[in-house]
């Protein structure tokens, strides 16, 4: 197991810092971290093929859903109809330009960026290295900014918000929008990073011994935050990728629980400021989030008043919560339970973009009620207040190192006996 061994079928786990030898995998098989459950690296066969096919169809189905009608509403004989493009132009006209650039780059911009990223490395497009280096680093990072599928869930809210005032229809783009939708995700899951970087170029060899089934922080080793390689802790720079590096993330928790006091200064006016305003027969009348819900689940759609609750106001709720007690976990306070600790890191790591769920809602709602003196919807500041607040949050987790909750375990016996052995 000491032996010197290129490090190329070694991963350093990136939630928990142990050192795993990565097994031959078979076509579709997936290698998961023995110590934390992370999926560490997945086999595909046609790795440059797949993920070429999806997005080439992916960026068509973009296009098509661009060009044509999204949705349309009939109300008393009054029709709207909008397209995907101008649902930000009606919240750039109405004083939301925030609202509109975050709609923008989230739903469209992020996903077809990464999908045009995904198309040029996988396919080895000449190009020069630095630039190579950069988009892979940054097609990694964007992945959690793409939301053309919690955009999907907003619609269909709207759809039961709206059903009872009146006639709604789909028009010729929301299929392709669909299937856009089905194929970005499909996509991103058939690049596995390990592989995309060793295409890129070959990892660094290390020149100490590894030992598996060790955390690297107790051998001298830390993983490169960009390109996963593994690299000795006083090599600052990744020989690889040359990105600075640190053992842990750089005042982790300070970062965190920066981003986590902003979050909720801006949570409390996120929920008491009306966050659209709906224009009924020159009635005026402004709707905070929690009463959307009461509104809803009083109309009787229960499945949508629970999925607006839990995604506007448990989940943003229990994420704070949840970073609060990571960081006072990984100061050293509070009984040490590394496995709970990950699970509560993984789902406010999944969890938090689904918030943005009535932010889209209201972006629609607003686009489509457009109905003359009938009834109009506008978006309220409120909305403004708590997009910031998901933002912020998804920021939060993110300069979260988790390896910090696992850097409090003691050393196991497995580790012991390695150490007496040398
Ligand atoms: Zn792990
Ligand atoms: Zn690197």
């Amino acid at each position: 197991m000491c032996e010197h061994h290129h490090a190329t079928r070694h991963i350093l786990c990136s939630q928990c810092d142990m050192l795993v030898a990565l097994p031959t995998l078979q076509h579709g098989h997936k290698a998961a971290c023995p110590r934390c459950g992370t999926t560490l690296a997945t086999e595909w066969d046609a790795p440059r093929q797949r993920p070429t096919a999806y997005a080439i169809v992916a960026l068509f189905m973009l296009l098509l859903s661009n060009l044509f009608p999204f949705v349309n509403m009939k109300v008393a004989g009054v029709a709207s109809e909008v397209t995907l493009l101008e649902i930000p132009g009606v919240m750039f006209s109405e004083n939301y330009a925030s609202l509109g650039t975050f709609f923008l780059l989230f739903v469209q911009f992020v996903p077809a960026f990464c999908l045009v990223t995904i198309l040029l490395l996988v396919n080895r497009v000449p190009m020069n290295f630095r630039l190579k280096i950069g988009l892979a680093r940054v097609l990694f990072q964007l992945k959690s900014w793409g939301m053309a599928e919690i955009f999907l869930a907003g619609v269909l809210v709207s759809f039961v918000k709206l059903m009872a005032y009146g006639d709604i229809g789909i028009g010729s783009s929301f299929i392709p929008w669909c299937l856009f939708c089905l194929l970005q995700l499909r996509a991103f899951q058939c690049v596995d990073r390990h592989w995309l970087w060793d295409d890129i170029a070959p990892a660094p060899g290390v020149a100490q011994p590894l030992h598996v089934g060790v955390p690297g922080i107790r051998q001298g080793l830390r993983s490169c935050p960009c390109c996963t390689a593994i690299v000795a802790i006083d090599q600052p720079i990744c020989p690889r990728c040359h990105t600075h590096g640190h053992v842990r993330r750089r005042n982790s928790i300070q970062w965190t629980l920066a981003l986590l006091v902003t979050a909720i200064m801006l949570y409390l006016p996120a929920n008491i400021l009306p966050i659209m305003v709906t224009d009924l027969l020159g009635d005026r009348m402004p709707s905070t989030i929690l009463a959307g819900v009461v509104l809803l689940w009083s109309e009787g759609s229960y499945p949508v008043a629970l999925v607006i609750f839990i995604a506007s106001i448990l989940v943003p709720t229990l994420k704070m919560i949840g970073i609060a007690w990571l960081c006072i976990d990984a100061k050293g306070h509070g009984k040490r339970d590394c496995e709970r600790m990950h699970f509560i890191y993984e789902i406010v790591e999944f969890v938090g973009r689904w918030s943005m769920i009535d932010v889209f809602v209201i972006a629609v709602l607003s686009a489509l009620v457009r109905m003359g003196g009938l009834m109009n919807i506008y978006p309220a500041m409120g909305a403004l207040m708590f997009a910031l607040v998901v933002i912020i949050t998804m920021f939060a987790a993110m300069t979260f190192d988790p390896r910090l909750s696992w850097d409090r375990e003691p050393q196991t016996h497995h580790e012991e006996s390695l150490k007496h052995g040398e």
